[in-house]
């Protein structure tokens, strides 16, 4: 869009006008107090960024409440000198941009790539935000919870607590299973009787679908946003919303507590657009809490350095040690299975489950070896499965190995976390893989002994050679264990 300036304030027009971006000194216009507002665009615009597309409303209805001080403009796209910055993904690889003939601004216009499936930002394109008053909220935020927390939980629930009420970071580094969810409602119920908004991030889908209906449960009263790629509740303005990380791109400003889920997974590790869009959610005054069960590298440096304020729960809920990995060495499987068999340990191992009706994930680096070991184990037997990311029957596969319907299911890392199986056995096949990072195998290691009806598995690791991955995440699952019986949360 084209505007033209006066005393700082901007108008749209078509002549004696420039694009937004090329527009300097923008002054915000002072809040009218007299003016009536409408509260439908103000549930829609507190604590977003969006595009003129995204909102049911007239340029005319929108420029009127920003001369009256309501609405904010923010530019697009920045420039810092020549080179251009998407401001709201935070993007500044040239890589990312192009340019097209934008009927908008009758330009050859600069526009960003990257984050290009949120609705397309121009050079031209005025980001759109609220300057009034917030919505008001309810206030029936009390949590109806009966469950009881472990020891270690609650130790976490209290520096939670702590850490949302004076708006401090915090990272609760978990063991998988331990259940971290509990753990957050007593802080969510502070920070929303403090009338204070709060998100949970996560960068899965599957997170966001299993903790909506939870977190509505346990906080009946109030409105709960649920927002993933499709979701129905992008209108709503809510004390409490449940999204991935992606979404988070609207966001402006918006939370006085930001929960972000696993932390260390894909994508949101290795797309800095989305620890961009974290950073600008978050209000400037505010809480951060972290979960993950396998911090990297660098954060248990920093933890162990006194640096990054954390807490761990080191021990399960049902209060038995996490199992151990044993490592087995199994020659050059690649090349076995090459010839269409398998390693005799992997065979011995695999066939002993078989025989006693033990339910196993075996775990691969990739997709044609997984699929070659499937063919050779189906002469075992038939019902045995294997699951990839791009599997249509993705879901269906991990449903029947849940009711028991397959005793083996073959997985890429897909499966690394987020299932959880009641009684079963790990193997990991060539552990030495790279895709098998520490954080990865620790996860791996997770699946197993979950359930307090079962809480021992045996995990494997067959390999063609140790690595410093494999060492580190043995001797992670190791000292949690240790520290686990330490602070009384295991029982020997
Ligand atoms: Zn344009
Ligand atoms: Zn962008």
């Amino acid at each position: 869009m084209r505007f033209a300036t006066k005393n700082g304030i901007l108008f749209p027009r078509k002549e004696d006008s420039l694009p937004i971006s090329k527009i300097s000194n923008l002054l915000q216009p002072p809040l009218n107090p007299h003016y009536s507002f409408s509260s439908k665009l103000q549930e829609l615009l507190t604590g977003k960024q969006l595009l003129l597309d995204d909102l049911p409303f007239s340029l005319i209805d929108i420029q009127e409440h920003y001369e009256n001080g309501y609405v904010t403009y923010r530019k697009g796209i920045i420039y810092n000198g020549k080179r251009p910055t998407c401001t709201r993904c935070g993007n500044n690889d040239p890589y990312w941009f192009a340019t097209m003939p934008c009927a908008r601004c009758g330009e050859q216009c600069l526009y960003c790539r990257h984050c290009i499936m949120m609705g397309r930002i121009n050079e031209c394109t005025p980001l759109i935000g609220w300057n009034g008053p917030t919505p008001h909220s309810e206030n029936l935020s009390k949590l109806d919870w009966k469950g009881n927390l472990s020891k270690g939980q609650q130790e976490a629930s209290d520096r939670v607590v702590a850490a949302i009420q004076q708006n401090k970071e915090l990272l609760v580094w978990a063991v998988c299973g331990a259940g971290k969810t509990e753990i957050l409602f007593k802080g969510i119920e502070a920070a929303l009787v403090d009338q204070n908004r709060v998100c949970i991030a996560t960068p899965r889908t599957d997170v966001v679908l299993e903790l909506t209906p939870r977190l509505k449960t346990v906080f009946p009263q109030i409105t709960v946003a649920s927002l993933y790629g499709g979701s129905e509740d992008r209108h709503h303005y809510a004390p409490l919303t449940i999204a991935t990380t992606h979404q988070l791109l609207r966001f402006y400003d918006a939370f006085d507590t930001l929960i972000l889920d696993e932390v260390d997974a894909f994508p949101y590790t290795v797309e800095e657009s989305l620890q961009h869009a974290v950073v600008q959610a978050r209000k400037p005054t505010s809480a951060m809490i972290y979960l993950t069960a396998t911090p990297n590298e660098k954060w248990q440096r920093e933890c162990r350095q006194g640096k990054r304020a954390f807490t761990t729960i080191p021990a399960r809920f049902h209060r038995y040690p996490l199992p151990v990995p044993r490592f087995e060495w199994c020659g050059n499987w690649q090349k076995n299975l090459q010839k269409g068999k398998l390693p005799p340990p992997i065979l011995r191992w695999i066939n002993e489950r078989l025989a006693v009706g033990k339910q196993a994930l075996i775990f691969f680096p990739h997709i044609p070896f997984m699929e070659k070991a499937l063919s050779h184990l189906r002469q075992l037997d038939q019902t045995i499965e294997a699951v990839h990311a791009e599997d249509p029957d993705r879901k269906a596969k991990v449903q029947k190995m849940r009711s028991k319907e397959i005793p083996l299911l073959l997985t890429t890392t897909i499966l690394e976390r987020g299932v959880t199986f009641p009684n079963i056995d790990v193997a990991v096949i060539g552990a030495e893989d790279d895709i098998f990072t520490e954080s990865a195998l620790v996860q791996i290691a997770g699946r197993a002994g979950r359930s307090i009806d079962y809480p021992d598995g045996v995990v494997t690791f067959f390999h063609y050679g140790k690595t410093e991955s494999m060492i580190k995440a043995r001797k992670q699952i190791v000292s949690m264990n240790m520290e686990g019986v330490k602070r009384g949360l295991i029982d020997v």
